[in-house]
């Protein structure tokens, strides 16, 4: 009655600010709750029958838990410290006058809860991520029992773990947990359904702007529906609904942009938390999905990371169960196809090929398909060798936002095909609107469509929804914004969509789409290339121990016997060198709990590989073994390399001695060595007057200073000079390495402003080895204020590079230390080494994106080279790197004090290897060079059988690796041969195989064998033709 007197002179409000402010104080949670409508959200409550809990430092099961003796709690108390779990019992008994209404039951902490009820999971009760209500019921019934006991298990930590003072320090050991609100309430649903249309007229009015009319259309209609509102009176909310819902029903023309909304939550698979908090994270945020689609069949939910389904599988088998149905409906769609969300950068070509073959193969196990998006979305930069991996693996589609986080450039395009350094091409989309984290806002929607660069070529985009990092994901009142604007004019459409429909309609579009070719490079968190050294170091030797336990192990299948091939203890070692390259793992952007969690399971596979590499050994080659100990007559040394290789090794002899042997041992085999071989030059070592020290072994000659600089690199078939003239290589270098915010992820331009060279002598060079099959010198350095660096120079005979084994106690705190070598080279690019092949960049700052990548990552290798002439940088576990100019530089510590205080401290032993070349580094083989360094040979003590040498495979090209020898993943009886050109070539090369070879096919990364991919075998082996960076797989079965 009451609006309808109103109505009669009722006229638009003239003064647009108070009209404005009004209706944000009818909805206000701060102002005038008295009166308003927010205040009138909750109708009645009541506090639980009993509260009781008990504390435990473990994550246990539910089973466990509620076996043990709860002692009584109540509202007001705080738990803790951080990482402990409260379990809470929770009796509630709804008041009978609540019949026919919506209760929920309300609890709130700054802990993370999940809800149990009959011995299942529920819901996750999160503050952070606005989830503080359990719905009991929709309405009660007279006759539904009105007693029921929850269990409450929460976290003593936050959606993003337990900073203090800020979200990325170190964690609080010390925090507190306090239970602010656990009760039983009576929802008042007619007032949420208004708020939701007021909030969305609301910002349609602020946000589309004052000479926008549907701006005060939508204004003048919120005005109104709060002249029709009294909020004592429920009936009179009706008639306003009734007015929000005309305004949202007038409809856009079909130019309108549509905008796919899916549900997401970015779990982060360890970062401000350990990896076991995760698979809690997982089940508190899954479960909720879940409940959610359960009321809202319309949802979508896409999910990615086969370990965090894994996890749910094998902890929370229930609600996988309710997974596995809700994909089936298509509802809870899994994507990515990897088995995390790994580092785009750092992990070798082989690491990523196996991201997707264990993800996958999970998908294709547990839901019937494999995923057809390549998903990424806060991985802090991606490899140009991608696009050809994902072809391979079975995706052609691509997700991510990262680029939008560039401190420099702004990337030109969020609809594009990006092609790879081999010409593959997968379509890309960058949600427009720069998250993964959306909230279903007005503002959210109006960005995506303003912000998004490719207008007028497509008219479709994604919009990621749900709160995410942490984990948390979609609410209900996400969904029911959406719902309100899924097709308003002067709004995009919204429609709940799916990744498949978006790339389904985008590739259609495709027509008119732009195309970037090469690496997609993040001008941000360049810090992550050399943060955690320790990380790094596990990550390369634990890549290269399951590269030689699965060429080793293969080769002793294929001899036969009785050899079991381990392939299960190598898929478990393989998931956690998988699981340990997360991006806020292998970046080493994660907290202390993390890194040792990384560091134990490094230390896994070490041991566990070292025991699997030594039983193939031993099928291998058992009758060549030395049968009893201490007297070694020969040596067995095994090469895991598909090339021959003549390099310098150490015996080790009785009682713990050790001597030097030059030996040959052919590509993928072994050879036996009985009498040391001299080589056609021994090296000779020098003490000049000066002090300082001149080695050469015929391919090199160099000088050093007494602080271990070079002075002198010579290439003596050339007498080329290598430094120029008065500069010193191998030099230190200590950086200021203060970033603005991101401390274990940022190094800044302007630290380059810093740099003071390390000259502090502790020790000077002096000669450890005095030449013949080896020397050495070595010496000390003190590095910044408390650190010391010793090294050790090494040439060895033969040896086309100089090694510099180092050793440094770390003390320093946010210091950068790099290594420089500046040398006689002129080039405007510099080459670098990346997964599966490399690529150029400018070694010049002319345009902002040259300078904005003045931190770089590669893998083995970098080069710089003019026509004829170049030098090439190995190392063993380095990632980051940078040319400018003519100095090639080496980043090896850094010290970040957030998230881990204690990151780096301590000591660190690494190798780098310096390496003048003629002609070019393809025809000098410095790729080759560098696998060595990477992949030693192995000693064995041996009998002293006849000279023997034997080899597995080789290859016809230098072009061509032999990357990766496996067994097939659903042929026991036959073997996956993974190639690559690695010049950047077309080129035909044979395989060549002394092993029993019955039929050979080319097959993709996921090991399903290509269509017409029979190879005939011919005397020589398989042919196999490359273009340039191409990789192959050949499956090889097995027998006569
Ligand atoms: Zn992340």
């Amino acid at each position: 009655m009451r609006s309808a007197q109103r109505g009669r002179s009722m006229a638009a409000p003239k003064h647009r600010r108070t009209a404005l402010e009004r209706v944000q104080k009818f909805l206000s949670e701060t102002y005038f709750t008295d009166c308003n409508l927010r205040g009138r959200l909750f109708g009645d409550r009541c506090p639980p029958a009993s509260l009781s809990c008990f504390q435990t430092s473990r994550r246990i099961p539910y089973d466990e838990a509620v076996g043990q003796k709860f002692s009584p709690a109540k509202v007001g108390d705080s738990f803790g410290p951080t990482w402990e779990t409260c379990w809470f019992k929770v009796e509630l008994s709804i008041p009978p006058a609540w019949a026919g209404r919506e209760v929920h039951f309300v609890w709130e902490s700054d802990g993370e809860g999940m809800v149990w009820r009959d011995a299942q999971p529920v819901q996750g009760l999160t503050k952070e991520g606005e989830k503080t209500s359990y719905i009991l019921t929709r309405s009660l019934k007279e006759m539904e029992p009105h007693s029921l006991t929850l269990y409450v298990e929460l976290a003593c930590n936050g959606l993003f773990g337990a900073g203090k003072g800020s979200m990325i320090a170190p964690p609080d050991p010390d925090r507190r947990f306090t239970l602010s609100k656990a009760e039983l309430v009576v929802f008042n649903r007619d007032v949420y359904e208004l708020l939701v249309d007021l909030e969305i007229l609301l910002d349609m009015a602020q946000l589309l702007g004052e000479e926008n009319q549907r701006s005060f259309q939508a204004l003048y209609t919120a005005n109104q529906m709060v002249n029709v509102c009294d909020v004592t009176d429920p009936s009179t909310f009706p008639a306003a609904r009734d007015l929000a819902a005309a305004i949202f029903s007038q409809r856009n023309g079909e130019s309108q942009h549509t905008i796919h909304a899916v549900g997401h939550c970015h779990i982060d698979s360890a970062w401000l938390w350990p990896y076991e908090e995760t698979i809690r994270k997982c089940a508190r945020s899954w479960v909720t999905v879940v409940h959610l689609m359960e009321s809202n069949p319309e949802l979508t939910f896409a999910c990615s990371q086969a370990q965090q389904f894994e996890w749910v599988r094998s902890c929370y088998p229930g609600l996988y169960a309710q997974i596995q149905d809700f994909v089936a409906k298509g509802q809870f769609v899994p994507v990515g196809g990897t088995w995390v969300e790994m580092d785009g950068n750092l992990p070798s070509g082989e690491s990523m090929v196996r991201q997707f073959l264990q993800g996958q193969r999970f998908f294709q196990q547990q839901f019937g398909r494999i995923c057809s998006e390549f998903w990424l979305p806060d991985t802090f930069g991606y490899s140009a060798q991608l696009p050809q991996l994902m072809r391979g693996c079975g995706i052609r589609r691509f997700l991510t936002q990262k680029l939008s986080w560039n401190l420099v450039n702004t990337f030109p395009h969020h609809t594009f095909f990006w092609e790879g350094i081999d010409g593959s091409r997968v379509l890309t989309h960058f949600p427009p609107g720069d998250s993964y984290g959306m909230h279903g806002r007005v503002e959210e929607v109006l960005k995506t469509v303003k912000n998004n660069k490719d207008k007028g070529r497509v008219n479709h985009s994604a919009f990621l929804f749900g709160f995410g990092d942490g984990g948390g994901g979609p609410t209900q009142k996400m969904l029911d914004r959406m719902k309100r604007m899924s097709d308003t004019d002067g709004l995009p459409r919204v429609q709940i969509s799916t990744p498949d429909r978006l790339f389904s309609i985008l590739e259609k579009e495709s027509s008119q789409l732009c195309t970037w070719v090469g690496e997609l490079f993040l001008e941000l968190h360049n810090g992550t290339y050399t943060t955690q050294a320790q990380i790094k170091k596990g990550n390369r030797e634990c890549e290269r121990i399951l590269h030689d336990v699965e060429v080793l192990s293969s080769l002793a299948l294929a001899r036969g016997g009785a050899f079991q091939y381990p392939a299960s203890q190598l898929q478990r070692l393989w998931r956690l060198l998988l699981l340990n390259q997360f991006h806020d793992v292998l970046p080493g952007s994660c907290i202390q709990l993390v890194v040792e969690d990384a560091l134990r399971y490094y230390a896994e596979i070490r041991r566990a590989g070292a025991g699997l590499q030594e039983e193939a050994v031993r099928s291998l080659c058992g009758d060549l073994l030395q049968p009893e100990a201490g007297s070694a007559e020969s040596t067995l040394v095994l090469n895991t390399l598909p090339w021959e290789r003549t390099e310098v090794i150490a015996r080790s002899g009785p009682a713990g001695t050790e001597t030097l042997a030059l030996v040959t041992v052919p590509s993928m085999g072994y050879a036996i060595v009985r009498e040391p071989v001299l080589p056609a030059q021994p090296v000779a070592v020098r003490r000049q007057e000066d002090g300082s020290i001149a080695m050469e072994n015929g391919v090199i000659a160099v000088c050093l200073d007494v602080m271990g600089r070079l002075t002198s690199l010579r290439l003596l078939d050339s007498q080329r000079e290598s430094l120029p003239d008065g500069c010193c290589a191998n030099q230190f270098a200590l950086f200021d390495d203060v970033p603005l915010y991101w401390d274990a992820w940022d190094v800044m331009d302007y630290h380059l402003e810093t740099r003071k060279p390390v000259t502090m002598l502790l020790k000077p060079l002096e000669i450890t080895l005095a030449g013949g099959l080896r020397g050495s010198a070595s010496f000390s350095l003190r590095v910044g204020e408390s650190s010391t660096l010793t090294q050790e120079i090494i040439l060895d005979a033969t040896s086309p590079y100089l090694r510099f084994l180092t050793q440094v106690e770390w003390k320093e705190a946010h210091k950068f230390l790099k290594v420089e070598f500046p040398v006689q080279v002129r080039s405007t690019n510099a080459t670098y080494e990346i997964q599966f092949g490399h690529l150029q960049r400018p070694t010049h700052w002319n345009t902002s994106w040259d300078w904005a990548r003045f931190e770089v990552w590669a893998h083995k290798w970098l080069d710089v080279s003019e026509h004829g002439f170049g030098v090439a940088l190995l190392n063993d576990c380095k990632y980051g790197a940078s040319a400018h100019g003519n100095v090639l530089s080496l980043s090896l510590l850094r010290a970040p004090k957030s998230p881990d205080a204690t990151a780096d401290i301590g000591h660190h032993q690494f190798t780098y290897a310096v390496m003048p070349h003629r002609g070019s580094f393809q025809d000098a083989g410095v790729i080759q060079r560098a696998y060595n360094l990477n992949f030693p040979l192995h000693a064995v003590p041996a009998s002293s059988a006849q000279c023997l040498a034997w080899s597995a495979f080789s290859v016809s090209s230098p072009a061509v690796v032999l990357e990766a020898l496996k067994q097939a993943e659903d042929r026991p009886d036959a073997v996956v041969v993974r190639l690559y050109e690695a010049h950047g070539s077309t080129v035909v090369a044979w395989l060549q195989t002394s092993l029993p070879v019955k039929e050979a096919m080319l097959c993709d990364l996921l090991e399903r064998p290509a269509a017409g991919g029979r190879l005939p075998l011919e005397q020589r082996g398989v042919r196999l033709s490359f273009t340039p960076f191409r990789v192959l797989s050949v499956l090889l079965v097995l027998g006569q």
